[in-house]
C-alpha cells in the first residue's frame, strides 16, 4: 500500500492538475513487490487524485545475475537466487528496480 502510495503522490506532486490517462511501472522480479497488490491498492490510492481514473501498466522484467561459481549469467523469475549449477553464489545485476516508466497525460 505504502509503496503504491509513494507512486501516486510522488505523480500528482509533479503533474499538478495533470489528467493522467495512463502510468506505466517496472517492477523488477526481485523488488520483493508483489504487482498484484500494486494493482489493488492502485484505484484506492489515485482516488481523488490526478490519477483517478488512469490505466496501470505493470511490465515485470526477470532478474539477471552473474554466478561467482561457474560464471555465467542467469535470469531468474522470482527471488530464488540459485544458478542452473546449483550454486547460490550469485551477484544480483539487475531485477530490483522498482520504477516510474511513463506517464501518459489526455
Ligand atoms: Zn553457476
Amino acid at each position: 500500500m505504502s509503496l503504491t502510495e509513494s507512486v501516486v503522490s510522488a505523480v500528482s506532486e509533479k503533474l499538478p492538475g495533470a489528467k493522467i490517462v495512463r502510468i506505466r511501472l517496472e517492477i523488477g522480479r526481485l523488488a520483493g513487490v508483489v504487482p498484484d497488490s500494486v494493482r489493488f491498492c492502485f484505484e484506492i490510492v489515485a482516488a481523488g487524485t490526478e490519477l483517478e481514473g488512469a490505466e496501470l501498466e505493470i511490465l515485470e522484467p526477470p532478474g539477471v545475475a552473474h554466478c561467482r561459481q561457474c560464471g555465467v549469467m542467469v535470469e531468474l523469475a522470482d527471488s530464488v537466487l540459485l544458478c542452473t549449477c546449483g550454486s547460490a553464489n550469485l551477484e544480483v545485476l539487475s531485477g530490483t528496480e522498482m520504477l516510474i516508466k511513463e506517464v501518459e497525460v489526455a
